[in-house]
């Protein structure tokens, strides 16, 4: 087992854990970013707002965004608490526009650039054990096969909703809610991104659906929902899903019949032309 000492640890390496890592960095201090992925897998929080113009340019991160490929987004359009759609430009923001990315293609760039300035970048990672004595940390981390010993003044959790670290060494989270989001993203010729309108949020009795086109003629819908009215097994399941979406979206721009066409990838459709694909559904919980 390796050791090596840093001026701070942090884990997780999304833009949160790389935003901190960069400006830690910047003051001359030694950091290790720790990431459990490789940025393999699809990632939601697609949808940004005009607010990330001004952590781009403090963190010099501009050009690093925009070799991402990400597509303007003029605004939200949103129908909450009446059936009627409403526009919220974002034409008259002085921040400039906002933004539908890539996230996975996003974050892996953004470690990247952390790299390349000067941070240690370990991927595919986690901190198995850690523990503090004389005002130093030690962390074990381990791919699973092989383990290094780490130590450093500071460690961040930035490891986003899962809190590993912070969970392990406090009595847990003050849950309010248990909102839980189903995301599905769809890709075909539906969905071409030169054609992207704004984001769509349309609120239903149970919840709220929302559409965010992605570039790589994707978009992503989600069904943002309480845990308790859906069965536990049926949030995970395709056709409850797609049952759901075919009763209650009323103002995407896409006809519900198309819907009907929607079918996991790897399988066939009856024409073996489906119409669009489902790319991957995906269930996430928010404390
Ligand atoms: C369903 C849903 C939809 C959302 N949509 C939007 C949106 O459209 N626009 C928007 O701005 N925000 C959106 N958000 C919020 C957005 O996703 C978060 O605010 C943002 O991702 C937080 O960034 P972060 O770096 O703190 O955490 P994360 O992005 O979650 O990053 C955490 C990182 O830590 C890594 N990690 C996790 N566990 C470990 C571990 N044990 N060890 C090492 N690494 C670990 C993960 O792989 C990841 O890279 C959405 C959130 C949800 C749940």
């Amino acid at each position: 087992m390796s050791s090596r000492r840093y001026d701070g640890v942090v884990l997780g390496g999304g833009p949160a854990g790389v935003a901190t890592a960069l400006a830690l960095v910047e003051q001359g201090a030694r950091i290790l970013i720790v990431e459990g992925s490789h940025y393999e897998a699809a990632r939601i929080g697609e949808t940004l707002s005009p607010a990330l113009a001004g952590p781009l340019r403090r963190l010099r991160l501009r050009e690093t965004f925009e070799a991402t490929g990400p597509l303007a987004s003029f605004g939200i359009r949103s129908a909450w608490g009446s059936g009627h759609l409403r526009d919220r430009s974002y034409v008259f923001d002085p921040r400039g526009m906002g933004w539908h990315v890539d996230r996975r293609r996003l974050d892996a760039a953004l470690a990247a650039t952390a790299e390349a300035r000067g941070a240690v970048v370990w991927r595919g990672q986690r901190c198995a054990f850690s523990h503090r004595s004389a005002g130093r940390w030690s962390l074990t981390l381990t791919d699973g096969v092989t383990t290094h010993e780490v130590f450093a003044d500071v460690v961040v959790d930035a490891t986003g909703r899962r809190a590993s670290f912070a969970r392990r060494r406090s009595n847990g989270r003050v849950i309010h809610d248990r909102l839980v989001a189903i995301v599905a993203c769809l890709a075909g010729p539906h969905f071409r991104s030169q054609d992207a309108g704004p984001a769509l949020v349309e609120a239903v009795e149970e919840g709220w659906w929302y559409s965010s086109a992605v570039p790589g003629d994707r978009l992503v819908l989600a069904l943002m929902t309480d845990a308790d009215l859906h069965p536990r097994a049926a949030i995970s399941d395709l056709s409850y899903w797609t049952h759901q979406l075919g009763h209650r979206v009323s103002c995407w721009p896409t006809p519900p019949a198309c819907w009907a066409a929607m079918a996991p990838v790897g399988s066939r459709s009856a024409t073996r032309r489906p119409r669009m694909t489902l790319c991957r559904v995906m269930v996430c919980s928010v404390p």
